[in-house]
């Protein structure tokens, strides 16, 4: 699963603290908090087993003469406290941001069922119906085939699993928070099935009624045959089932079946009248009929107008993570592996498409329905199957070098913008073949955008779905940023057909080993095939303040495993996703490339068609990597750091270094004024502390060396989480900022991330107007070349170097607004007035107002902001009769821009009922939007509602929560332990978000509370001596308005 980026453009700078997704909070959420708090348990257990914390490391580096440094490693617990206390100038720290080597292994905890509760159904002998349903099928000697292969490569994990080994660490986490007792309905209910049957093979019959109009039930019934192998003697068939009722089941020889519900609410099983043995094959079969509901998970409808006026209505699905279920009763997790053959029944007006090609259309029932067969997929999970029903979408097809067709499926009155999607998937497609060395597996490859989707994209096996606005691009209303985006999305979904597709995560905890390779190749990969060497480890330093940031709180190891649904939910977040990404960076810079790709390579073709695990990866790496690889990282116990560094004398030579575990490491240099710059080629996922006069003396050096580009945006990135932290004080990193800039080194994305967080803390304050003409003066200048000249100074490919000029252009022109109001406003309307007032509601506003599209939102927003109730009506009327997805955001920017509290509650009132204005996909992007605007109001009318939002809207519930309600004051924080005080219901509804919640808060108030008057007091400074400075200088006196 992937989350398509693309920022709002909104001028209020609250919006940039907002998330976008319920589940991408984290991911692009680092800026909204923090940093490390004193305490870091849950954390280092993530990173160190308990046998090594006995083995701590020496107090004190022996430092015994100037040509001598030496780095140690820190495996304490309040990592910067603690480290601090153990610094002598001379010393650099390391600060490990996270290990990869623990690897607790918890697979499955498998639950014991209480059984209660039966649900008796009517008997209906399906004898007849199977035989003519699944018949003789051909599919059956391959499917006996897989579940032979299956069965054996399942006793193969468990060989390699059940092996004592230095990776069993049973790092549980605790939660506990002192505001909140977790307990409720989301709270430690182990959903995992019993394994004591293996399906191999699924045969599915679905009859889908699409309505015709908006009066219509949206119905789904069905017939599923599965196929199971016995690993355990026993009577008992489990399956998972949600929001569908079973008919009738029956068991190979046609008996009677009672379904009875298991201890979890989404479990069922039936006993069989006889032993079933281990070997055998047996199966049953079921009558259902599924319930889809408004949200977009399971089986689900969007609805959306064609340019002719004409409503359409689409059925896709979305399974991961555990949305099968919906569909068709199944063994829903991914460590079951089958074959499946679909046969979908849907009206003579639809197409129907699915994870295979269609091998036969015909029509039933006197041409009321057609009947689509598909190829059988051959080993797939449940999460990526996938359908697709629709009347209105155009196909285009092409083929890579090697044969395999690729599709873009996309509404009609798009296809035509869908051009640059389908080019740039050939080129992903063919390079992941040719550097995997293993084939993609099947013969097509869909590419489909969904009018209402909830994530950015989704990776079925052979039918990828998006949202329209990952593929869609044309130059009226997209922008370069959405390019990119749009090229890496298509990467990362591309990416899982081989790591989640063909080899598939063993159970939730392993996601990791999919989302981290995704995320991993979305630039490694983009930067390959369009060109720019070894791009990725520097892109990844620019950006990695975010995931910094996060990695500083309290979070999950990379395998944690989720006890229910709405926890794992949380589980796609920028620890499985970016930071997992840095760390197996940090591997592909201690193997080097070759050797990082011949083991993926080596793992692919291992476990092709079975199970990822990381202990599987590692044993891959072993084989192939240097003796210090094999020996550390097989043992385990103690992780080496890693040690990148260049010294002064002779900067051109990278040297390598590996730490030895309770021991100080000692690099000895030739000179004693050499200086160790660590890190520099971004290979590390840990921030270096040059502690005291050696930060100044270590920041002049890079000034001075002109060759140094890579180890002065490493610095620069480090520098920020010291700063955050206290290691470094205001007035050293903003002078080095300023030092930097005046050498024209300033690395502008580092230095963006970090104010972001500064400015959340500081907006409100009196020094806020000052602190964003100091940003300004950082990052405005951006027309001027000298500006690209220094995002491109530490260039690393085409592509991302636009994305990221485009995204300060962007923060700088809100900037800029925000402190020159009336300006902007003046400016802004006057283009409203001349380009806005004359679209009228049946034009598409992308076509019509002639503004760029980077511009658009401003225009609309400052139109807003004049209070014009007209401007709003009219802007309003442009909204609702919108086409285009991209435009549809910013008019909605644009309309909460309003101050009026009466606008807003309509808006709100809009955004959280139930409408067809809305596209369901939007809704919480514009909750965001509305929020960022006035934030006080909006979470008021969020508590007032939060009942009727959260069931209205189950799945968007994250979402929603933690945009009203992480607090950034402790008034508001003490407003919602008391909201769950109040509200038992909601408290136990969603404890573990408000979990989130709280900690997230407290956070972001703990560390607000230390580093504001800091920076207030620092910016308060600097003024002061301006305002004098200008005193003897008339001409300065202009600029600061008053002189003394
Ligand atoms: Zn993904």
């Amino acid at each position: 699963m992937a989350f398509c980026y693309a920022k709002l453009n909104k001028v209020n700078l609250e919006v940039w603290h907002l998330h976008f997704h319920p589940s991408v909070s984290f991911l692009f959420g680092g800026r909204l908090l923090t940093m490390p708090p004193s305490s870091h348990s849950r954390r280092r257990r993530s990173i160190v087993d308990d046998d090594q914390s006995s083995n701590s490391y020496a107090d004190e580096a022996p430092t015994k003469s100037g040509d001598v440094e030496s780095v140690k490693r820190d495996n304490s617990d309040d990592s910067y406290q603690n480290l601090r206390k153990h610094f002598t100038a001379r010393n650099l720290f390391l600060y490990l941001g996270l290990t990869f080597v623990i690897m607790m292994f918890l697979i499955g905890g498998f639950i014991t069922l209480a059984m209660y509760l039966s649900q008796n159904i009517e008997y209906v002998d399906l004898t007849e119906a199977c035989e003519d349903i699944f018949g003789k099928s051909d599919n059956h000697l391959a499917a006996e085939k897989h579940a032979t292969e299956a069965y054996e490569e399942l006793n193969a994990t468990k060989a390699i699993l059940d092996t004592k080994g230095p990776y069993d660490i049973p790092a549980l986490l605790t939660f506990n928070h002192p505001d909140l007792v977790l307990s409720g309905d989301d709270v430690g209910v182990d959903q995992y099935l019993p394994t004591n049957i293996y399906p191999y093979h699924y045969s599915v019959k679905l009859r889908i009624h699409m309505p015709v109009n908006d009066n219509d039930k949206f119905k789904v019934s069905g017939q599923v045959r599965i196929e199971f192998n016995v690993t355990e003697t026993s009577k008992r068939i489990y399956f998972n089932i949600r929001n569908i009722n079973i008919l009738k089941a029956n068991d190979w020889k046609f008996r009677k079946l009672t379904v009875e519900k298991g201890a979890h609410s989404e479990v069922r099983y039936v006993e069989v009248p006889e032993v079933m043995k281990v070997g055998t094959k047996y199966f049953i079969d079921l009558n259902f009929t599924s319930h889809a509901d408004s949200g977009m998970e399971g089986i689900y409808l969007s609805r959306y107008l064609d340019s002719s006026g004409r409503v359409h209505y689409t059925a896709s699905t979305q399974f991961e993570s555990m949305n099968a279920r919906r569909l068709f009763p199944c063994l829903d997790e991914p460590y079951y592996r089958s074959s499946f053959t679909f046969v979908v029944e849907h009206p003579p007006s639809y197409d129907a498409y699915s994870n295979m090609p269609n091998m036969s259309r015909t029509l039933v029932e006197g041409g009321q329905f057609a009947q689509t067969t598909f190829a059988p997929l051959p080993n797939s999970p449940t999460y990526i199957l996938a359908l697709l029903i629709t009347d209105d979408y155009a196909v285009r097809s092409t083929k890579t070098k090697d044969g395999t067709e690729i599709r873009m499926l996309a509404r009609n009155e798009f296809i035509d913008d869908t051009k640059i999607a389908l080019e740039s998937a050939v080129d992903a497609l063919e390079w992941f073949n040719k550097n995997f060395q293993i084939k993609y597996s099947l013969p097509k490859l869909d590419i489909a955008g969904i009018y209402s989707f909830e994530a950015g994209a989704m990776e079925n096996y052979g039918l990828t779905t998006y949202r329209e606005t990952c593929l869609f691009l044309n130059t009226k209303y997209s922008t370069s940023e959405n390019e990119v985006s749009s090229r890496t999305v298509i990467i990362h979904e591309f990416l899982h057909q081989w790591f989640g597709n063909l080899v598939t995560p063993l159970d939730w905890s392993q996601t990791f080993m999919s989302e981290g390779f995704a995320r991993f190749f979305e630039k490694y990969a983009l930067s390959a095939i369009t060109g720019g060497k070894e791009a990725y480890s520097m892109e990844l330093a620019k950006n990695i303040v975010p995931i910094m940031l996060i990695d500083a709180k309290p979070v999950h190891p990379n395998d944690y495993v989720f006890d229910s649904a709405l926890e794992l939910r949380h589980n796609f977040d920028g620890i499985t996703y970016n930071r997992a990404a840095a760390v197996f960076n940090m591997i592909r810079g201690i193997v080097g490339d070759d050797i990082f790709f011949a083991a993926l390579r080596s793992y692919l073709s291992a476990n092709k068609n079975g199970h990822a695990h990381w202990r599987k990866l590692a044993h891959a790496l072993q084989k192939l990597s240097n003796p210090i690889m094999d020996r550390r990282w097989s043992l385990g116990t103690a992780w080496p750091i890693p040690i990148w560094y260049r010294v002064s004398s002779d900067p051109d030579k990278l040297k390598f270094v590996m730490t030895e575990p309770g021991k100080d490491l000692i690099i000895t240099v030739a000179h004693e004024d050499d200086l160790i710059f660590v890190n520099s080629e971004n290979h590390g996922f840990y921030i270096v502390n040059y502690e005291g006069q050696l930060f100044d003396k270590v920041r002049d050096a890079l000034i001075r060396f002109d060759f140094l580009d890579d180890a002065v945006t490493r610095f620069q990135v480090d520098a920020c989480p010291l700063f955050l932290t206290g290691a470094v004080s205001p007035l050293r990193y903003y002078e080095s900022l300023n030092v930097f800039y005046k050498a024209k080194k300033l690395v502008a994305p580092p230095a963006k991330h970090c104010q972001e967080t500064i400015n959340d803390f500081v907006k409100d304050s009196d020094i806020g107007t000052l602190f964003r003409e100091h940003l300004l003066e950082l990052l405005r200048d951006k027309n001027e070349p000298e500006m690209h000249d220094r995002i491109s100074s530490v260039a690393t490919n085409f592509y991302l170097d636009m994305a990221e000029q485009f995204e300060i252009e962007q923060f700088v022109s809100e900037l800029s607004c925000k402190n020159n109001p009336w300006t902007c406003t003046a400016e802004e309307s006057h283009k409203f007035e001349n380009h806005v007032l004359s679209c009228q509601p049946n034009d598409q506003t992308a076509n019509c107002v002639r503004l760029k599209p980077a511009e658009r939102a401003l225009a609309y927003c400052q139109g807003i902001k004049t209070q014009n109730k007209k401007y709003y009506d009219h802007l309003v009327k442009l909204f609702i009769s919108s086409r285009n997805p991209f435009e549809d955001t910013k008019l909605m920017e644009g309309l909460t821009c309003a101050q009026d509290s009466t606008i807003i509650s309509k808006l709100f009132t809009l955004i959280t009922t139930q409408n067809d204005h809305i596209n369901k996909a939007d809704r919480l992007r514009h909750f965001y939007s509305l929020y960022g605007s006035n934030p006080k109001l909006v979470r008021q009318l969020f508590i007032r509602n939060v009942n009727q939002i959260l069931n209205d809207f189950p799945s968007s519930a994250n979402g929603f929560l933690k945009t009203a309600l992480i607090s950034k004051t402790e008034t508001d924080y003490l407003e919602v332990v008391q909201l769950l005080h109040d509200n038992h219901a909601l408290r136990n509804r969603f404890a573990h978000v408000f979990r989130d919640i709280l900690n997230d808060s407290r956070y972001f108030i703990e560390i607000k509370q230390k580093i504001a008057p800091k920076v207030i007091q620092y910016f308060k400074e600097v003024h002061e001596a301006k305002v004098i400075a200008a005193a003897s200088n008339p001409e300065l006196c202009e600029t600061f308005g008053s002189c003394i």
